[in-house]
């Protein structure tokens, strides 16, 4: 781990990205301490290595938040069916619904955007 040259403490590589305010910037070493204003520029080696694993983390995050919509996705849509049953659907109808959905949505997601396929 790489320690701040001010006072010691490790640093943390943060991936170049786009501010709130919505302003680039490059990727950088900032100091654990949030007090300690240290920082410096990472060799093009280290954004090399820790860029790409930083992007594979948000890759991540995304398929968790896409399967997230999905789900929500697949409830609503089996909420509007048993609406459309005149409210004679039972719980387990929902279910069974939802999960039909989601089944749907998901093979979707591996096939079309996963593995790209036509
Ligand atoms: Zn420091």
């Amino acid at each position: 781990m790489k320690k701040c040259k001010d006072c010691g403490e490790d640093l943390k590589y943060i991936a170049g990205g786009i501010s709130k305010k919505g302003n680039r910037y490059e990727a950088f070493w900032g100091c654990k301490d949030k007090d300690c204003k240290y920082s410096e520029e990472p060799t093009s080696e280290e954004v090399k290595k820790y860029d790409l694993e930083a992007r594979m983390n948000k890759m991540e995050e995304e398929q968790i938040r896409f399967k997230e919509m999905a789900w929500f996705n697949a409830t609503n849509a089996s909420v509007e069916m048993a609406k459309a049953d005149m409210g004679n659907a039972t719980r387990d109808t929902l279910k069974a619904n939802r999960d039909f959905f989601y089944k749907e949505h998901m093979e979707w997601f591996i096939k079309d955007i996963i593995n790209e396929e036509d």
